[in-house]
């Protein structure tokens, strides 16, 4: 990585919101291996050395067995403990002060796994991250939209029921190519509840994957849209209707949906307008970290510190923290990067 000289300790530095990472998709092969140990699921790997060679990507469907090898692990309410904590502790270590996770519960509810549990174990693990080291943590439960309906009737009753273990918003992830009709009713009825919302839409498809979403579930962010670059229009009303994308740029790469970081359309997103936040979606699966995705992102557009500063604020501005709490962030994130911009060069 050839980033300039200083924009990593910079990034470092900057307080920073992440609003598009995945719960199970941020397990270290280190805890992966423990759990695997106390639950007794085989892996093709009985050591980390061995693991972080399995996790290295190879196409989609290596991807979603890992994916879901993870979620295997997750038996009892202590695993998603013991996750939540690990992941708390990593956005912390990386001056991540306000994170949105994306999370799959009916997965873990198919596997038998009780719901209410699982919300009071990382409802836990939420108050006691912020008590500990400060870091706010909220949740996205998200609809697969490539599974049954019922599935997602599941995830719509957990994310109603659990608002006050730090439930924010309901999501929807899976494959593109499903049509989302069967869940506008989930979204409306979600958003009659007060909740916020955001789907993945635009990264494995083109343009038409954005419009469907904003037609049948009317998200207040879309998760990806990097092929919306491909439509003008899309362009212009994303960027009139304050849409914010949740980009992820190493995961397009990884994934195949953009050729390099320097060939991704990040800047002609952000150029066209459209409210654009910096996200790492699935850390230890694409070998990356949040700081790592401003570094490249630096490195292959030649972002100044300022601009990185408007990046991160950006963030914390689509964030789905009530009003009076955002300003507070917004005002402290405000105050802290102009001490950075003036004591560092
Ligand atoms: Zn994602």
């Amino acid at each position: 990585m050839n980033a300039p000289f200083g924009v990593r300790q910079f990034v470092e530095q900057l307080p920073k919101a992440e609003l598009h990472v995945h719960l199970e998709g941020s397990m270290r092969p280190e805890l992966l291996l423990e759990l695997a140990r106390k639950r007794g699921v085989s892996l093709p790997a009985d050591d980390v050395a061995g693991l972080r060679r399995w996790f290295r990507f190879r196409d989609f469907a290596h991807f979603l067995e890992i994916y879901l090898a993870c979620s295997r692990c997750l038996r009892e309410p202590e695993d998603f403990q013991a996750l939540m904590t690990d992941f708390a502790a990593h956005q912390a270590a990386q001056n991540i002060v306000y994170s949105e996770v994306h999370f799959t519960i009916s997965t873990h509810v198919g596997n038998g796994v009780n719901g209410d549990e699982i919300a009071q174990a990382l409802g836990e693990a939420l108050t006691t991250a912020e008590a500990e080291s400060g870091v706010l943590i909220r949740l996205i439960p998200d609809i697969v939209r490539n599974l049954a309906p019922a599935a997602a009737d599941v995830t719509l009753e957990w994310a109603l029921a659990h608002r006050d273990k730090g439930v924010v918003a309901l999501g929807l992830a899976g494959l593109e190519g499903v049509s989302v009709a069967p869940f506008g009713e989930h979204f409306a009825l979600a958003r009659a509840a007060g909740l916020r919302t955001t789907a993945h839409a635009g990264e494995q498809c083109g343009p038409e994957s954005i419009h469907e979403v904003l037609e049948v579930c009317r998200p207040d962010r879309i998760g990806h849209g990097i092929s919306a670059v491909e439509d003008p229009d899309l362009l212009r009303a994303l960027a009139a209707e304050r849409i914010p994308l949740e980009v992820c740029p190493t995961s397009n790469v990884r994934l195949g949906y953009a050729e390099s970081v320097a060939r991704h359309p990040f800047e002609r997103l952000r150029r066209a307008g459209v409210a654009v936040s910096v996200n790492s979606d699935d850390p230890p699966l694409f070998e990356t970290s949040l700081i790592d995705e401003y570094q490249v992102l630096a490195a292959a557009f030649g972002y100044s510190r300022s601009q990185l500063g408007e990046l991160a604020r950006s963030a914390f501005e689509h964030s789905f923290l009530d009003d009076g709490l955002r300003e507070e962030y917004l005002e402290r994130f405000d105050a802290q990067l102009k001490t950075l911009l003036e004591t560092t060069v």
